[in-house]
């Protein structure tokens, strides 16, 4: 790896990663919490609870002082409890042997519970900029692939890479570097499928070269006996004021027992005894690129579908086994179904805001090289990672009429969500007063009022029925 290619690497991290919570205000403490929350938990799942676990516990004191069941009513929702303990008395450790101090060393930080060789060296490198790889198993598959070390994958891999690894010429921060690796091991070099056009490392990466990716890192005898299954998976989502996705519990002795998951068929097998799922029953169906995923002994090729609830309910015998289930309960549904949604779906969080007047509510006019120009639009957009709706909200308000608005100055109303085809968006509505001057291409225009209303975005409609109900509330 050279410098300029760690430099590029590491800028676009900042650019698009920067404003993860634990990011912004990088702290020992804070990265002690977010690494041991990182710990079999995906980053969109511990975004929805560091904030507020910080917020009740903002150092090391106070989380070391409280009481065990306090900790873990706050760890609701990241599961696996036994983090939430280890995290508490490594707490009162450090408070009473360390001075309230995190340690540098990861060889100390090794010592304290719940904390193994992966998570030292990561917050000896993230909180201190100390020169450690913290390898973890993105880590290790993307220097196996950079390498092309054919080492099957566990301690033995990671001794080659970190003898491979040479620091090279001109300065790296390890904490930024290590940070970068982590986002490209998640979003770019992923264990299947790897966005290789998109890498940093395409021009000297070996596995790339050798036209092998997914080769690395290598699987053991046990791991590459596989039996291989394929498998339809399918969407089926109801709009009802809320998006709603069908699903079934999982019972005992089935796969991902307790969870969610979505309708799944089998449409071959190498092994004909498997009970796990019924088969497709015989209609004609067409199949995209599939994602593959490993259970015990099987390589298994998913299909996914976005299918209708009537078409679903004249194929499927037995339909009213399957329930729906709300889309936005993340932790509900298994990694599998995640990853699918993620794969066949679009998600776009936006905020919205509406500025008031009594009656009228403050429009903009969408501009000549926009999509419905001319139309009236409330302002708005994209909520970035890591950003709070709010926090979007006052952003793109900014950005979209130079109008500088305050957090104090804004309520939240109602979040809106809708499917259309494969895309799903959340939208969430503020409001809030304004007295001062506007932009030319802003206007007042009155709620009670239907003629303009044809010339707003057919999306506005219901927000303008939620204004109206809203009307005097804020
Ligand atoms: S080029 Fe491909 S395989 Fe190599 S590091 Fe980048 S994403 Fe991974």
């Amino acid at each position: 790896m050279n410098i300029t290619e760690i430099r590029k690497l590491i800028e676009w991290s900042q650019n698009n990663y920067h404003n993860l919570p634990w990011r912004q205000k990088r702290s020992p403490y804070h990265t002690l919490v977010s690494e041991i929350m990182l710990q079999q938990t995906t980053v969109p799942t511990v975004l929805k609870k560091f904030l507020s676990f910080i917020k009740v516990f903002p150092t090391i004191k106070k989380l070391a002082n409280a009481q065990e069941e306090e900790v873990l009513q706050e760890w609701i929702g990241l599961g696996y409890y036994n983090r939430a303990r280890n995290l508490h008395q490594t707490a009162q450790i450090i408070l009473q042997e360390y001075q309230g101090r995190i340690p540098k060393d990861p060889f100390i930080l090794q010592k304290l519970p719940g904390i193994g060789p992966y998570t030292a060296q990561a917050i000896s490198s993230l909180a201190y900029d100390e020169n450690y790889l913290a390898l973890d198993g993105n880590l290790e598959r993307v220097f196996s692939r950079y390498y092309g070390i054919e080492i099957i994958k566990g301690p033995k891999l990671k001794q080659a890479i970190e003898k491979k690894f040479e620091t090279p010429a001109g300065t790296i921060h390890y904490g930024a570097f290590n940070e970068a690796l982590m986002d490209l091991g998640r979003e770019i070099c992923k264990s299947q499928n790897p966005s290789c056009a998109k890498c940093f490392f395409q021009k000297t990466c070996l596995a790339y070269k050798q036209k092998r990716p997914t080769f690395f890192p290598v699987r053991s005898e046990k791991e590459s006996l596989q039996e291989s299954l394929k498998l339809l998976r399918l969407l089926v989502f109801k709009n009802d004021g809320q998006i709603l996705l069908l699903g079934k519990r999982k019972e005992k002795k089935e796969w991902l027992h307790s969870q969610v998951e979505v309708p799944t068929f089998i449409i071959q097998s190498s092994d004909t005894k498997l009970k796990q799922y019924p088969f497709w029953p015989n209609q004609k169906i067409k199949l995209s690129s599939p994602i593959t995923t490993f259970i015990t002994k099987y390589r298994i090729e998913n299909y996914c579908l976005l299918w209708s609830w009537e078409d679903f309910k004249q194929v499927v015998k037995d339909h009213q086994k399957y329930q729906f289930f709300p889309l936005f309960q993340e932790e509900l549904w298994s990694s599998t179904t995640n990853k699918f949604l993620k794969k066949h779906t679009s998600f776009t969080k936006v905020s919205i805001v509406a500025l008031r007047q009594g009656n009228k509510i403050l429009f903009q006019r969408r501009a000549a090289h926009e999509s419905f120009a001319g139309l009236w639009e409330l302002p708005g957009g994209k909520v970035k990672l890591g950003e709070t709706p709010k926090q979007a909200a006052i952003r793109e308000y900014q950005e979209e009429t130079g109008l500088q608005l305050s957090a104090r100055q804004l309520s939240f109303i109602r979040r809106f969500e809708y499917i259309y085809q494969n895309r799903i968006v959340e939208l969430n509505l503020f409001i809030g007063q304004w007295n001062k001057k506007i932009p030319q291409h802003m206007t007042w225009l009155d709620l009670n009022e239907s003629k303009w209303q044809k010339e707003t975005l057919p999306a506005n409609m219901q927000i303008i029925h939620a204004l109206k109900e809203n009307h005097g509330e804020c």
